[in-house]
Order: C-alpha cells, then structure tokens, then sequence
C-alpha cells in the first residue's frame, strides 16, 4: 500500500481542545508496525485524559489520544516476522518495557518504568500517541490478529473485554454456579454480566439506574436486573441468595457508596472484584473483610494477555458486543462523538469512530 506523509489525527492542543489536523504519518522504529485504523472506540477513561491529562502525556499539541483501536497492517520493521501487510488487527494499548520486574512476571499493565519512552515503555493513547488518526505505528507485541469472523468496529470491544476477563482471572474467575452481582451498567459493567455467563457463572444480577442500560444488560445475558432507584440492592440480594449473600461481585460504577455496599451483600468467603474508576476515597468496612475472610482484587486494565483470550471467544459469537454498539462517527466529527457520548445522546454506549 502507499503510505502518504501526511495523515488525519486528532491532536490534543490543550486540556479540553481535542481537534483534527494534519500531522506526519508515524515512522516505525525496530519491533514496530504500522497500522492503519480502521476503528476506534470512545471509552469511559477518554473524557478525563482529554480534560485532565494522563501520567506522563505526550506534549500538547502533538498528542493524539485513542487507545481502544482494531486495524490494518500496512508496514512492518524489517525485523518483524509476526506480522505481514494486510493482517487484520486488534492492538493492546499496554506495552511493558519488557525488562522490569513487573515485566519479567508478565505484569506488564503494572510495569515499574510506566511512562519511560527510551526504556520501550509504551501505553498508546495515555503516554504514547494512539489511534484517533488514520494511522499508528504499534509495537507487535501489542498486536493480535483478528479472526476474519470479527468486525473491526466489534474489536474495538476486544481491550474491555480484556479488561475484564482480567478481573475475572485476579479474584479467580467464575465458579460454576456461582451468583453474581455486577453494579454498574457501564460498557465495563454490561460486558461483565456478559462474560459471568460465558464463564458459567449460575445467576448473573446486574444494578443500575437506567433502564435502557438494564435492558441491554438483559439482552447480553443477565439473569435479574435491580434498578436502584427503585428497590433496595441489599435486600434483594439478600432475598435472592437466601439471606446468604452473593459469591462474587463486580464493582462497575466508580462511586464511592455502591462501591462501599457491596461488603453488605457479599457472601462469607465471597469475593469482591473492583473495576471502577474511582476518583474519590471509599471507606469500606476492613473488619468485615478480615472477619468474613473476603478477597478483593482489582485488575489494572487488559493485564496478561487477557486481550488475547477474548479473540476466541468473540469470533465464535459466544462473546457478542455488538448491542454495545450504539453510533458511528467520521474523524472529523470526533468532538460530535464525543458530546454523544459524555452527554449518552441517543443512548449512547459505545461510540465507534472510523477514520
Ligand atoms: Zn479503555
Ligand atoms: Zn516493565
């Protein structure tokens, strides 16, 4: 393919000032290749990176934010082998330096040189250019073929469900049987009920406030859904499990109340996963914690490949986001995108913009 000098991008020129420019195409060093975006998603941690920054950002003006992308290959490094022009992909926006600690362990969402550019680190749309352009060069190590079953905008949804799953694999997945609860209908929250179902779960029980959320919530597989506006979480969960409580929650929600409530509708010997984005304290109840010997994990991001695990899934159609897909947007329209997506305009779950 020929590959232009020039491409579109969505440059951040300030906090808040997101627009679309002209920048040089990327030039891709050693291990690296370039890909041509052909989908991005809006996610939920966007908004706070475009307004408030993110550790050790790109300078203003020459970052381009987007993390949640599938693509084309276009151009490898001559040392890459894994790869060819035209592969179809999928791209993880976390990559360790590969030589710390962390890394060596293969936690590499947790690497000890975050943000370290010469040390290899690289975390695209937070501390390295990302996918809201026309192209993006990526290191191979972040990047998985996509089944031919997978739509690239379908892939975009392949980062969350990572995420996900990588919460799943910290607290020690689904037991068969088990009952859980989700707070949140956010995407994170919707594809968690989700994939609590494909993981065997028993029951899933999904809260929220929304009842079009809900209601994709039940589309994707859960069981019950509580709308706490209306009825009380505690004592229906309580109802529901007998008084016993349930065996695994999800905390989607980001807020500090429902987040502290799950300690009252945990089982004993239950386990708590946290996946919000929480921006302020929570005061949980640590006695109980001790006393009912409950574990508590939270995943940092698509950690340990779990990216990479839910290419499968989705390409056999077990894993279905495409419910979550609710709009479509050009490159140029990206501020449109992203008032219907803050402003959840039309309903608006997952925004897909395709440069
Ligand atoms: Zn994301
Ligand atoms: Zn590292």
């Amino acid at each position: 393919m020929h590959i232009p000098e020039k491409m579109k991008a969505a440059v951040l020129f300030d906090l808040g000032d997101l627009r679309v420019t002209e920048v040089p195409v990327p030039q891709i060093g050693a291990g690296e290749v370039l890909v041509k975006v052909e989908a991005v998603a809006i996610c939920g941690s966007d908004p706070g990176i475009i307004n408030k920054g993110w550790k050790g950002y790109p300078i203003l003006g020459e970052f381009i934010p987007g993390h949640e992308f599938t693509g084309t290959v276009v151009k490898v490094a001559p040392d890459v082998f894994e790869l060819k022009e035209g592969d179809r992909v999928a791209v993880e926006p976390h990559k360790g330096c590969g030589r710390c600690e962390n890394c060596l362990k293969g936690l590499y969402t947790t690497c000890l040189n975050y943000g370290n550019y010469e040390l290899g680190h690289r975390h695209y749309g937070f501390s390295t250019n990302g996918g809201y352009a026309d192209f993006a060069a990526c290191h191979v190590t972040t990047l998985h073929k996509l089944h031919d079953s997978i739509g690239f905008d379908e892939g975009t949804m392949l980062t969350g469900a990572g995420t996900v799953l990588y919460g799943y694999e910290r607290i020690g997945w689904v037991g068969a049987g088990e009952t859980v609860v989700v707070t949140g209908p956010g995407a994170i929250g919707l594809m968690s009920a989700h994939i609590a179902k494909i993981l065997g779960a028993g029951r899933v029980i999904l809260t929220g406030t929304r009842e079009n959320r809900l209601a994709v919530g039940r589309e994707l597989g859960a069981d019950i859904t509580i709308n706490v506006r209306e009825e009380n979480v505690v004592d229906r969960v309580m109802e529901l499990t007998d008084g016993v409580g349930a065996d695994l929650v999800v905390e989607c929600t980001g807020q500090s109340a429902p987040a502290a409530e799950v300690l009252d509708f945990i089982r004993k010997n239950g386990r708590i996963s946290f996946n919000g984005i929480y921006h302020d304290p929570v005061t949980l109840q640590l006695d109980k914690i001790v006393q009912w010997n409950l574990l508590i994990t939270g995943p940092k991001a698509e950690g340990k490949l779990n990216l990479k695990r839910a290419i499968p899934l989705m390409a056999d159609g077990r894993m279905d986001f495409k419910p979550l897909i609710t709009h479509h947007f050009k490159l140029d329209e990206i501020n449109e995108a992203f008032d219907t997506f803050n402003g959840r305009i039309g309903g608006s779950i997952k925004v897909i913009i395709n440069p």
